[in-house]
């Protein structure tokens, strides 16, 4: 009994040995199970690197082409139908190649006479708002290539003017005898007959004459500076008649003080006129003319002409002397300020020739042969230089007065000088 009661308490004994053994070794197994679970966790990433790298799936395939095409295509322009100006036209914003981001297409050039501003093609304006390659309303003016030209030609005169050669127009009643151009641009001396021409072909011959465009005359193209320049010079005449006589003191007032109202009876037909010339048909020597008057009234002598002209155009002053001159034996007040003002371009008053030497406004060409001081200038003997021994502003013959011959006709080199001052006014 106890024999078997032993032997059964040994069996019961294992069986428990045995179950212990049984969950120790479970539960290790389980542990040991997660154990492992938990490594290849961790290191799953790194296989994963591995395979992408050396294997690819097919939506990393289609990612990684996908990111090809974005480098090799970038938009050149940002909006669509975007325009800008390029050369001489513009170019759109727009998918013109196989890619699918946006490029500039190539010039589309602006049609002629207008100009791409901000990507549009608008029509070219000049100045006073003509379109390009139209007339203006301002006759004749026409822009081209964004200047207003003259061009009568293609736009017409306003109404009372005559289209000339070169594009610009001229008031009819200033009848042409030479024309150089743009009366804008140049001298326009018109010529006018005194009462005394009965025929006006002859009053036409005599201005043709003072013109002297051949230089044979002693007329005004025969001498320095208006020879060399004679293409800065439009000479007209008028066809009326006028009473120099009658009108000389009423002539001079309105030239000479127009503040009077008075119309001007020249330039109210030719209003391009600058400088009027008024010739008699007479042959005495009288003129008259005052410095920068714009007006000269001169007989049928083409030199006197010349000499008067010269006072009107210019600043300068007569340079002969004496008799009949009531000051002819006087010695010129010099220091009487307000008179040596007005003198002194071409008659210096001076104290001695010594003092006009060195301060006459001629001292930068004395050369002492031909520019010099020369006592006796402005009808006054003494006390006031003149700069050359003879010039036609100096004429002896011409005026019966003390001065000099007709030898080496000329203005002189000083006079030249004063005259190109002004003629360089004009192109
Ligand atoms: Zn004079």
């Amino acid at each position: 009994m106890n024999l078997i009661r032993n032997q059964e308490q040994g069996l019961i004994g294992i069986i428990i040995v045995l179950i212990i053994v049984g969950l120790l070794s479970g539960g290790l197994y389980y542990y040991l199970q997660r154990q492992s679970a938990k490594t290849t966790e961790v290191e799953k990433p790194i296989e994963e690197e591995i395979v992408k790298s050396e294997e690819p799936t097919q939506e990393e395939k289609e990612g990684e082409i996908t990111t090809e095409e974005e480098l090799s295509c970038q938009n050149d322009c940002s909006q669509a139908d975007a325009k800008r100006c390029s050369g001489s036209g513009y170019q759109a914003c727009g998918n013109y190649d196989d890619d699918e981001c946006l490029e500039w297409s190539s010039i589309t050039s602006c049609s002629t006479n207008t100009v791409c501003q901000n990507g549009i093609c608008i029509q070219q304006k000049c100045s006073d708002g003509t379109l390009y390659s139209q007339c203006s309303t301002t006759k004749p003016l026409y822009c081209g290539n964004g200047q207003l030209i003259n061009s009568c030609d293609k736009c017409g005169c306003s109404s009372g003017k005559n289209c000339q050669v070169g594009g610009s127009c001229v008031s009819s009643n200033c009848k042409i005898i030479k024309y150089s151009g743009n009366p804008e641009d140049k001298l326009d001396i018109i010529f006018v007959p005194d009462e005394s021409y009965e025929d006006m072909s002859k009053f036409l011959s005599d201005a043709k004459k003072h013109i002297d465009e051949a230089g044979v005359n002693n007329g005004l193209l025969a001498f320095e500076p208006f020879k060399s320049n004679q293409n800065k010079i439009n000479f007209y005449w008028l066809d009326k008649k006028f009473n120099t006589n009658e009108l000389d003191t009423k002539l001079i007032n309105i030239y000479l003080t127009p503040k009077t109202g008075e119309p001007d009876p020249v330039r109210s037909l030719c209003p391009e006129a600058e400088q009027i010339i008024i010739i008699k048909n007479s042959a005495e020597w009288a003129g008259w003319a005052r410095v920068f008057s714009g007006l000269t009234i001169t007989t049928n002598n083409p030199l006197l002409t010349v000499h008067e002209f010269a006072h009107a155009f210019g600043d300068l002053q007569d340079e002969y002397f004496g008799d009949p001159h009531p000051e002819s034996n006087d010695i010129f007040p010099y220091s009487v300020s307000s008179f040596e003002k007005k003198i002194n371009v071409n008659c210096f008053p001076a104290p001695s020739k010594e003092y006009c030497l060195e301060n006459a406004p001629w001292k930068d060409i004395i050369d002492n042969l031909i520019v010099s001081c020369f006592e006796g200038c402005n009808y006054f003997i003494h006390g006031i230089y003149r700069p050359t021994e003879s010039s036609i502003m100096s004429l002896k013959t011409a005026f019966g007065a003390g001065g000099t011959s007709e030898i080496n006709l000329s203005f002189g080199p000083v006079n030249e000088r004063e005259l190109l001052k002004e003629l360089n006014e004009y192109k």
